[in-house]
């Protein structure tokens, strides 16, 4: 089949594996083959995958913080008629990775942007973990700060769909711990290292998770999803008035949060 060729002055986003190293799309690996230049959240990294698929190709760094300063360059380079692959770590471009903004600034110029779709975390561990993927919300990773983390994690009993949430594995255990607080009655599902060699999904109720996790250190990457709230608990949700906002939202010291009330403390188990 005759492939038609890459387009002058377009920003491709490609996704690439997210462990196994055979999850890349042959739309993929010739993007990378044939565009000018590869924008990439760590050239190093990046520099690896190329090896190992025999391309050689001019790496530009695009990470976190120099989004600003690089997204002008790959705006002008765009404008002269090149055509840019741009990649983070692993997975989807944009997903919890930089991306967002120079893809925003390249439509706003007028330039074209394509997706060269492929491997994202959220996508595998939904598919494969059982809960329902008809409506889901991905949540991305959670505030750090103890209020701004509280209020988020309360917020989902307001979303219908499966949650689906993006976690480091040092504070995988402390998150499985606030999902007990806050939706004891609910599945939860850990996704661990997925495609890669110890791929393991773990389901339960926080409270049956936190005894394995006790148990046995798990290590890796995880995603972590969360049951969504039943349909009676949102009806009966939409009914109540609105809680009044937070005085002050930007104070963040842990021990002026007033407690969360549990789903089942108010009659709302999942
Ligand atoms: N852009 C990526 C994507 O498309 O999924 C996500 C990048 S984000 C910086 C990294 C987070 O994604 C990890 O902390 C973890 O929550 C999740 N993740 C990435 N790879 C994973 C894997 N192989 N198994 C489980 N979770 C993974």
């Amino acid at each position: 089949m005759e492939l038609p060729p890459l387009q002058p002055g377009t920003l491709y986003l490609v996704a690439t594996p997210i462990g196994n190293l055979e999850d890349i799309t042959l739309r993929a690996v010739r993007t990378l083959r044939e565009c000018d230049l590869v924008a990439a959240e760590d050239t190093r990294r990046t520099g690896s995958l190329l090896a190992h698929l025999g391309i050689r190709k001019p790496l530009l760094s695009y990470f976190q913080f120099n989004e600003a300063r690089r997204s002008e360059e790959i705006l002008r380079r765009l404008a002269a008629g090149e055509k840019i692959a741009l990649v983070s770590d692993a997975g989807s471009p944009g997903i919890s990775d930089p991306g967002e903004r120079v893809v925003r600034a390249a439509r706003a110029a007028g330039l074209r942007v394509e997706a060269v779709p492929g491997p994202c975390a959220v996508v595998g561990a939904l598919t494969a973990s059982g809960l329902p993927a008809d409506e889901f919300h991905f949540v991305g990773f959670l505030p750090r700060k103890p209020g701004q983390r509280r209020r988020k994690l309360e917020s989902l009993r307001r979303l219908p769909g499966t949650q689906i949430i993006y976690e480091s594995p040092y504070r995988v255990e402390k998150l499985v711990g606030e999902l007990d607080l806050l939706y004891p009655g609910r599945q939860v599902v850990l996704a661990r290292e997925l495609t890669k060699r110890h791929e393991e999904f773990l389901s339960g109720t926080p409270a049956a998770l936190l005894a394995i996790m006790r148990q046995r250190k798990l290590k890796g990457e995880f995603v972590v999803l969360l049951e969504g709230t039943p349909a009676e608990v949102l009806a009966a949700d939409a009914a109540e008035p609105e809680p009044e906002p937070d005085p002050d939202p930007e104070t963040e010291a842990a021990g002026a949060d007033s407690p969360a009330q549990p789903e089942e403390a108010a009659g709302q188990a999942g």
